[in-house]
């Protein structure tokens, strides 16, 4: 019910001229924060010149800035870019590349995923039933593996691993064979689905499943990219080289905008006229705006304070979770930080965690939730975020744990 009017760093504003403090930073959209003036400037200055070059008729300038500041902070070698509007767009075009490229009809994605709601990527999804509920039929030739959730399945990380290992090997035995699957599809922290980091082990498991059978590592980083998770991609964590890379969200600070990257070789499997949109690319108002966001990226070091504010972050909800039993796990990387809410059965409480979001939004700090269970808060501010400000929305999310009390889910 919140009326936004106005946007400033970490902080939105009503008409009344209340202040909110945005912890959801537009679900991963704006990591420069509200408005950065130098983002905003660049769009103006691009309204003036261009608003639109239709990337069909013309060659936009503004673009091909865009691609060589992306390929810049990609792997070597993955430098060629198709431009889309939203992440569902991308994660489609994603899938119809490694297609093309491979000849294969299969994609491989992870339980709780969320890749968008345009049809395959609804049928990618599987965080939440109701992506999908009234849409049946979805297309086909989608299998879901297990995804590495300790914390879900009550082990510990290992144990974690080696029973996904065996299941995503039972599953290429039993459900999509290698030589039909195009592309394993995986969130490198899944987003909606919880805010689970996927162990460094597990990524690597699946990039030398893709070396052995030739299928392509389609990595979304829609809403862990650009800085949120103290790396410009949550990837190199890891040390994965991807396939093709999903990004939007972050991309653009608000103006919409997404992309794929991959290799030359894998973009020339692409017959020209076989992929394509009449705004991709050619919205040079948002590559101007993402032209900046990296810009500001760079220059104000926002991953590495995303790593630094995160661990001030999460040391902070720990002690939080000492006091309050009802905080069943803290886990994330950097700014991508959740809290996950349990009964006293050790049960997920969805209960427990909208009331605590209700009452927080009540005192003027934005939070959202997520999970299949609807039982996480996740922890989502611009990467300009204050150690102050992370103070101040510990303190309301402590005074809200309290009013809160016990619940009974
Ligand atoms: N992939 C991930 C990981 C996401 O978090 C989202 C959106 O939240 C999408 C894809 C879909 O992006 P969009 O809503 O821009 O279509």
């Amino acid at each position: 019910d919140v009326h936004a009017v106005r946007g400033e760093g970490v902080r939105m504003y009503d008409a009344a001229g209340t202040a909110y403090l945005d912890f959801t930073a537009g679900i991963g959209v704006l990591n420069t924060g509200h408005c950065h003036p130098r983002v905003v400037q660049a769009i103006k200055d691009q309204a003036d010149q261009l608003l639109f070059g239709q990337i069909n008729c013309v060659v936009p300038a503004k673009t091909v800035e865009l691609t060589e500041k992306l390929a810049e902070i990609m792997p070597a070698g993955i430098d060629r870019f198709y431009f889309a509007n939203g992440g569902a767009e991308a994660t489609e075009a994603a899938v119809k590349l490694a297609k093309a490229a491979t000849g294969r009809q299969n994609t491989i994605v992870f339980q709780g995923s969320f890749h968008g709601r345009t049809h395959l990527a609804m049928a990618m999804t599987t965080s939440k039933t109701v992506y999908r509920t009234g849409y049946h039929p979805l297309p086909a030739g989608i299998a879901v593996a297990p995804f590495p959730h300790a914390f879900h399945f009550g082990w510990d990380e290992d144990t974690t691993v080696d029973f996904c290992i065996k299941q995503f090997e039972l599953l290429l035995k039993s459900r999509s064979a290698p030589e039909e699957t195009a592309a394993i599809v995986i969130e490198p922290v899944l987003g909606e689905g919880g805010y689970v980091p996927a162990p460094a082990r597990f990524l690597r498991y699946l990039r030398d499943v893709c070396d052995r059978y030739g299928i392509c590592l389609v990595l979304d980083e829609v809403q862990s990219g650009f800085g949120r998770t103290g790396r410009m991609f949550a990837f190199e964590h890891a040390g994965v080289r991807p396939d093709i890379v999903i990004m939007a969200k972050g991309l653009g600070s608000g103006l919409p905008i997404s992309a794929i990257a991959a290799s030359a070789a894998l973009m020339d499997a692409w017959r020209p006229g076989t992929h394509g949109g009449t705004y991709g690319g050619g919205a040079v108002i948002s590559a101007a705006a993402a032209c900046a966001t990296l810009d500001v990226l760079r220059d104000e070091h926002l991953p590495e304070r995303a790593a630094h504010m995160g661990a001030y972050l999460q040391a902070g909800l720990r002690a939080l979770q000492a006091r309050h039993s009802e905080i069943g796990d803290v886990r994330g990387l950097g700014l991508m930080t959740a809290t996950e809410f349990v009964d006293e059965a050790g049960e997920p409480s969805m209960a427990i965690a909208k009331s605590v979001q209700k009452a927080c939004i009540a005192n003027r700090l934005l939070l959202l939730t997520c999970s299949s269970f609807n039982n996480v808060i996740r922890w989502i501010p611009p990467l300009v975020v204050e150690e102050s400000d992370i103070d101040e929305a510990l303190g309301v999310f402590e005074a809200a744990l309290c009013a809160s009390g016990p619940v009974v889910n």
